[in-house]
């Protein structure tokens, strides 16, 4: 780092972490103030006064919002609010669920152009409220819910997916669980009909969402929708037919399990056995496949009631 600040911002080599943030903050508020404009989103907005929220920790939001001679301000049509009494609410969920803060370090309230007097501020503001598909996911009762989001981004930090494949995975802005619902939405099923399924159902993202949106249900709905679309593969029709077959019927799982069982357990031990099976080698170039346990759990029970039933008699 005290390299690459050294050669883009020609200072002297620093290494200590204050330093680098002293540089930072010195070259940077020095852009802040020339700049004739500065952009930033907005987190909630009020549509009686107007007041547009924005909240950080870094400062950088208000020095674009009250530095410039322009301010500009992005927002999302879902994030306007009705009533200036429900941003309260709002602030008070947003930073619990973000950061696991009381509050950010900065909040500002905008509601217009500096006035006569005032110290800080730009002599404009103006708002771009985007639609961006958002309108076509408010008429379908289905997914309508996704726009209550917050983007709090406690539901990624939940999702064992996320945490393992990170966002860029993802391919779109909005990533994570609530991206793999809004994204389909905002861009139509049929550009993305991957995301849906990036995900294992386990329910982390309900649970710790703040507004309660049933992201696994929104989730099912996609996959339903891609799956009608005809997005799956021949070969992927044919496994999921051959799995179903085989969940339903118990006299032919008991008689497969342990088949495959000895199978998998010859391609975790014998690496080479990959290259023979073309989805798998793709697969596995950069995962360990997890040896499967010496018994099944069919066995573990059977063996345990044996023994609870001898113990009893
Ligand atoms: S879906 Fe819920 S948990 Fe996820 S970012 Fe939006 S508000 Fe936060």
């Amino acid at each position: 780092m005290g390299a690459l600040f050294r050669r883009r911002l020609v200072v002297r080599h620093h290494r200590t972490a204050e330093e680098l943030t002293a540089v930072a903050r010195r070259v940077l508020r020095e852009k802040f103030r020339a700049a004739g404009m500065g952009v930033t989103g907005v987190n909630v907005a009020s549509a009686e006064s107007g007041t547009l929220v924005v909240v950080e920790n870094e400062g950088n939001g208000r020095m674009a919002l009250t530095l410039p001679r322009i301010h500009v301000a992005l927002m999302g049509i879902e994030k306007l609010v009705a009533r200036d009494d429900e941003l309260a609410p709002m602030l008070e969920i947003l930073p619990r669920s973000a950061t696991g803060q009381t509050l950010t370090s900065y909040v500002s309230l905008v509601s217009g152009p500096r006035r006569p007097g005032e110290a800080d501020g730009p002599d404009e503001v103006h708002v771009v409220l985007l639609d961006n598909g958002r309108s076509r996911v408010l008429a379908d009762p289905a997914i309508r819910e996704a726009l209550y989001c917050l983007r709090c981004g406690a539901c990624l930090n939940a999702c064992p997916v996320y945490r393992k494949v990170g966002g860029h995975a993802y391919g779109y802005p909005y990533s994570g669980p609530i991206g793999a619902v809004l994204a389909p939405g905002l861009l139509g099923i049929a550009q993305v009909p991957d995301l849906p399924f990036a995900s294992t159902l386990c329910g982390a993202c309900r649970d710790v969402c703040p507004v309660r949106i049933d992201i696994p249900r929104l989730l099912l709905t996609w996959r339903a929708r891609a799956t009608a679309l005809g997005s799956a593969s021949a070969s992927e029709r044919l496994l999921v037919r051959a799995w179903q077959r085989l969940a339903s019927s118990a006299a032919l799982y008991r008689l497969l399990a342990p088949v495959a069982r000895v199978g998998a357990a010859a391609l975790a031990r014998v690496p080479a056995l990959t290259r023979l099976a073309p989805p798998l080698a793709a697969w596995k170039r950069a995962r360990r496949l997890p040896a499967p346990a010496p018994a099944s759990f069919h066995e573990r029970w059977r063996a345990r009631q044996r023994s609870d039933g001898s113990h009893a008699a």
